[in-house]
């Protein structure tokens, strides 16, 4: 329904990354996988595989942002916690995300307010505000080098049509309502950018290299007193216990599961 433009990315630096993008599908080693900017091939294991039974607080199974995310502020708070990946850190979605980090919903806080109300609404738009927070404090507390930065972006309908404007307006209405910082902007339709007219600009979004930033992630759990286990997939779940493909189990007081996909069946979805 609507696409994403980063403030600063536009013209030479869309058509240099694209070229770039087109170089990189000779290198990518799996079948129908999109490379990103950040080429993901880059990525290499880092943690040891486990190898032994374990004893912890919390094991975390899939090591993407969200695991790592949820092992980090566990580790702060003085926890044991053991993270299990199957393949790389940021080796699933997190590793090809487009990296953009906003204060607006996907699909659409006007749509949130319809179905569950304007209190559930403004808790929305809080959390995306509040996590790109965290992530700006977390870079900085633990010096994570990831060219973070803040940044305005824009939201604009991808159809030229009366229902898509009337949609965006919609929204820019109930942003407003919730107190996001928007501002509605004419871009001029420039061919350059993607021919885009009316958009939303909402200030206070940011960009960062995402695996720089899951890397950074990783040492801070790390030298938090934290264990990260790669190329362990886990095969069996039983209540907190899980079981890896080499048959060693980890034993826990709570399990998080982050796979961003079930595990407990044979389908891979977003794998
Ligand atoms: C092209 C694209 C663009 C996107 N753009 C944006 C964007 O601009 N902004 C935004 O906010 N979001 C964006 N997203 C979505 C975002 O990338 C994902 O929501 C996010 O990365 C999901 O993180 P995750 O940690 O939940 O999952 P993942 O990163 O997929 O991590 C799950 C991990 O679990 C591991 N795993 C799976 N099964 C097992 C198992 N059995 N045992 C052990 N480990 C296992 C996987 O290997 C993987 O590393 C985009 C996604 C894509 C694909």
């Amino acid at each position: 329904m609507h696409e994403r433009m980063r403030g600063d990315l536009q013209g030479a630096a869309v058509q240099q990354q694209v070229q770039a993008g087109a170089e990189m599908i000779e290198k990518v080693p799996i079948p129908g996988l999109r490379p990103t900017v950040w080429d993901q091939t880059q990525q290499k294991v880092k943690y040891p595989k486990l190898l032994r039974k374990a004893v912890t607080d919390v094991v975390v199974v899939g090591a993407g942002i969200a695991g790592l995310t949820v092992a980090y502020n566990l580790a702060k708070e003085g926890k044991k916690v053991v993270v299990l990946e199957s393949r790389v850190r940021a080796g699933g979605q997190t590793g090809r995300t487009s990296a953009h980090t906003m204060p607006w919903y996907d699909d659409f806080y006007h749509q949130v307010e319809d179905v569950h109300g304007l209190y559930v609404a403004q808790i929305v738009a809080e959390i995306y505000k509040t996590a790109i927070g965290w992530v700006e404090r977390t870079v900085e507390e633990e010096g994570i080098q990831c060219n973070f930065a803040r940044v305005d972006v824009y939201l604009f309908p991808h159809a030229h049509t009366k229902e898509a404007h009337d949609k965006l307006l919609k929204e820019f209405v109930a942003c407003q309502n919730l107190g996001v910082k928007v501002e509605m902007q004419e871009l001029g339709n420039d061919p350059a950018s993607g021919k885009i007219g009316t958009a939303i600009q909402f200030a206070n979004a940011a960009e960062f290299h995402p695996l720089l930033y899951i890397n950074g992630l990783a040492d801070a759990i790390v030298k938090k007193g934290g264990k990260i286990y790669e190329e362990t997939r886990v095969m069996k779940c039983e209540g907190t216990k899980v079981t890896t493909e080499e048959a060693f189990q980890v034993t826990a007081n709570a399990l998080v599961i982050t796979t961003n996909s079930p595990i407990n069946h044979d389908l891979l979805i977003h794998a």
